[in-house]
């Protein structure tokens, strides 16, 4: 055995260093992209999984929802209640036209004079126009509330509740299977509004064309008639008239249904209820109180969606909250202003 000098100890020290510094680096240079590359994999199977949730039939609004609850979230007017003017603001320019609402209601001022008249179309209604008991303070102020995109398999519980508080809404509905038949049917019997939301609900596929707009509501209206006996004459834009989605420019489809004499009703409150990450009862609550507040006539937009139960929750809440602080719901009908982002007189 040679004899191992000092200055060769230390040698063998340094390459065994160096050694550890290569064999480190080495593992440090591969497991690390290996680790990057899955997380990465997986973060593109769950952001597709989104994309393609957003797309579908059961996205519905996510989209523009989606923004309206980060205007929630980021916008500090939000929390003093101005949250229309956040939620504006992510419509981009178009505004609530408050204007043609106005004008609509000179055209009906021979019904609707102010809050304390009774509209002639509903005097011989008790339901509606006779104060519930729990009312005790009316303001003055009208409440639509609408729920969009059902039915689902909670168009029922939403039914309940407000046949249970003899109040009368407004559901605008997309073409579903035969087993929600009766939820349509139901609407109707109950005295509700019933309005056309689309046949899909598919944005690519109802907006891609004017002819595809055409044909979802007549296929849509044609469901309703037959299954309700009654034809609709309202409708609502999937992502509101000012919305981003549509291939063609939303003029294209005014034009249509300024033709065939349907109105649309868009919305100036907003309770958020389809937002992913669910808002409490008593948020949901909250965002609709501090719009309606701002208002003379407000209609609420609401989903009747399979995947949120939470417009079910606060239905009640709400129902009690707007009775309290004296406000009259009202289901949507001819005297109603009509809530536009984008106004129908702005097309010819
Ligand atoms: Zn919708």
């Amino acid at each position: 055995m040679a004899k191992i000098t000092r200055a060769q100890l230390a040698q063998r020290k340094r390459i065994d260093f160096y050694k550890k510094i290569i064999i480190y680096g080495f593992l440090v240079m591969t497991i690390l992209p290996i680790f990057t590359s899955l997380f990465l994999f997986y973060r593109i199977g769950q952001l597709e999984k989104k994309l393609d949730y957003a797309l579908s039939a059961e996205g519905k609004d996510y989209l523009t929802l989606l923004s309206s609850r980060d205007a929630l979230l980021d916008n500090p007017n939000a929390k003093s209640g101005v949250f229309v003017d956040s939620v504006k603001s992510v419509l981009g320019n178009a505004e609530v036209d408050t204007n043609s609402a106005t004008s609509t209601e000179k055209e009906n001022a021979e019904t609707v004079v102010d809050g304390e008249n009774v509209p002639e179309s509903q005097e011989g209604s008790t339901d509606v126009t006779q104060p519930d008991a729990t009312v005790t303070n009316s303001n003055g102020k009208r409440v639509y509330l609408t729920f969009d995109d059902g039915p689902s398999i909670y168009t029922g519980q939403i039914l309940d509740v407000l046949k249970a508080n003899n109040i009368k809404a407004t559901f605008f509905v997309i073409g579903r299977e035969e087993e929600f038949y009766d939820y349509y049917k139901r609407i109707v019997d109950e005295g509700h509004t019933i309005g056309m939301h689309s046949y899909t609900h598919v944005y690519q596929d109802f907006y891609a064309s004017k002819e595809s707009f055409a044909e979802e509501l007549t296929k849509l209206n044609d469901l309703i008639y037959n299954v309700t006996g009654t034809k609709s004459t309202i409708f609502r834009f999937p992502g509101g008239s000012s919305n981003s989605v549509s291939s063609l420019a939303v003029e294209e489809y005014i034009d249509y249904l300024n033709e065939n004499d349907i109105d649309y009703y868009d919305w100036n409150s907003l309770s958020g209820d389809a937002v992913t990450n669910g808002l409490s009862p008593e948020q949901l609550v909250n965002n609709i109180m501090n719009d309606v507040s701002q208002n003379e006539d407000s209609i609420v937009l609401m989903h009747d969606l399979q995947t949120t139960h939470t417009t079910v929750e606060s239905l009640q809440l709400l129902i009690d909250t707007l009775k309290t602080e004296g406000y009259e719901i009202l289901p949507i009908d001819e005297n109603t202003p009509l809530i536009q982002h984008v106004s129908a007189d702005s097309v010819e």
